[in-house]
């Protein structure tokens, strides 16, 4: 039978490269969703012929009705249309790749309808993981990661069981900045900061990549995902992306999955598991290969430090973490503030909230909300 996709942030990187495998190996889509590209999310659903598209831009959607009248495709806006498209009953799988913490509802609209979710959308573990996995366990629906380094440690884990593992090696590239020194990140560009080495990914994900925040939600990421405690989740910078994380077992043996970096296995592997289908593309020439790069993370790119700290202070801590790097990306990537205060305003409100243990959705939500007005108000305090 073919797999029906729902398709949460189609026009982003993951969207893009999701339609993609879909093209590839002949799967159809059930809802395409966007934040406000009109023109992009016309295009693609004159082309898969979805049920539903889905805008989060109430002004955007209206527009996009008014363009596919012609088509029996409907339109909706806002979260609303966000949770019935996860939710959507002619949909298996719910691939979700909307960037930030506006995933979180929605997949928790998938997991209650016991779909397969693909998740590339990281920051939704980072704030609702307890809720996340209690409930996907409580509904039979399956939690497949999408996140490279997560597939790939998922891959290594059919080599042993989970008690068999003695440490989860998670690898990192180092961003563009893995080799400069405390003094030398205080000035960096955007610029400088979206030039990504290695792989070409959202803006979002690009910053949180340079300031190593992207490795600090991946560890939370990881602890959720395979359940696993935090001392057990060791960083590996590896520049070349030629390893996309390993595991360590008990008997010493390490497995590693390795290849190109193309964000499509991942992907694909999330959809067919356990199946794995055929991918083209280049494959690793390991004569030309020649040797395989290791280092430490640098310390002075902090995001491994706040986000492992707050995921021990627990609870609530870890979406005041996620909210506080979200608002102040954003402000990055509008040249208001430089590249350290990212890590400052994370302190900031870390520093200024009292956890709440095991939160509610409702409480992870007023937790955001709170977290945004904090930064708000104080924001020339903390600058
Ligand atoms: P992107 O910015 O390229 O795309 C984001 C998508 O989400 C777009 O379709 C956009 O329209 C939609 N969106 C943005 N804001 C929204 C909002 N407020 N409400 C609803 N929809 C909204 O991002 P990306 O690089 O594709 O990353 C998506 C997710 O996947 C992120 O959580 C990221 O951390 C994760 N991820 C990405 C990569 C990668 O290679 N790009 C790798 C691993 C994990
Ligand atoms: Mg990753």
């Amino acid at each position: 039978m073919s797999k029906r996709i729902s398709l949460l942030g189609s026009t982003g990187s993951i969207g893009r490269q999701t339609l993609d495998v879909i093209d590839a190996c002949g799967m159809e889509v059930a809802a395409i969703t966007a934040n406000s590209s009109v023109d992009v999310l016309e295009e693609q659903a004159r082309r898969y012929g979805p049920e539903l598209a889905v805008l989060m831009d109430e002004k955007a959607a209206a527009d996009l009705k008014v363009r596919l009248a012609d088509t029996s495709v409907k339109v909706l806006a806002g979260m609303d249309g966000l949770m019935e498209a996860a939710a959507l009953p002619s949909a298996d799988t719910v691939l979700t790749a909307v960037v930030g913490m506006v995933g979180l509802r929605p997949t928790m609209a998938a997991i209650r309808e016991g779909k397969r979710i693909a998740l590339a959308n990281k920051e939704t573990l980072v704030c609702g993981g307890e809720l996340v996995m209690e409930e996907a366990h409580d509904f039979g629906a399956e939690i497949l990661p999408v996140d490279s380094e997560h597939s790939a440690i998922f891959q290594c884990l059919q080599s042993g069981a989970h008690d068999e593992i003695e440490e989860i090696l998670l690898t990192a590239s180092g961003g563009p900045f893995r080799d400069l020194t405390a003094e030398q990140i205080t000035d960096v560009t955007v610029d400088q900061a979206l030039a990504h080495p290695n792989w070409s990914m959202g803006k979002k994900i690009t910053i949180d990549s340079a300031t190593m925040i992207n490795k600090g939600l991946e560890i939370i990421e990881a602890c959720w995902l395979f359940q696993v405690p935090i001392e057990k989740i060791h960083v590996l910078v590896q520049p070349d992306s030629v390893i996309h994380s390993m595991v360590q077992f008990q008997d010493g043996a390490v497995i590693a999955q390795m290849g190109t970096p193309d964000m499509k296995l991942p992907i694909q592997y999330a959809m067919f598991y356990p199946k794995r289908a055929f991918l083209g593309g280049e494959r690793l020439k390991f004569e030309q290969l020649k040797s395989i790069h290791f280092a430490k993370p640098n310390p002075a790119l902090r995001g491994i430090e706040l986000a492992s700290e707050a995921f021990r202070r627990g609870g609530s801590m870890t979406t005041v973490m996620n909210a506080a790097n979200e608002y102040a990306v954003a402000k990055f990537l509008n040249r208001e503030i430089f590249f350290t205060d990212i890590y400052r305003w994370i302190e900031y409100a870390m520093d200024h909230h009292s956890v709440i243990q095991n939160p509610s959705l409702e409480e992870i939500l007023k937790t955001e909300q709170e977290t945004y007005t904090l930064l708000e108000k104080d924001r020339n305090i903390i600058k």
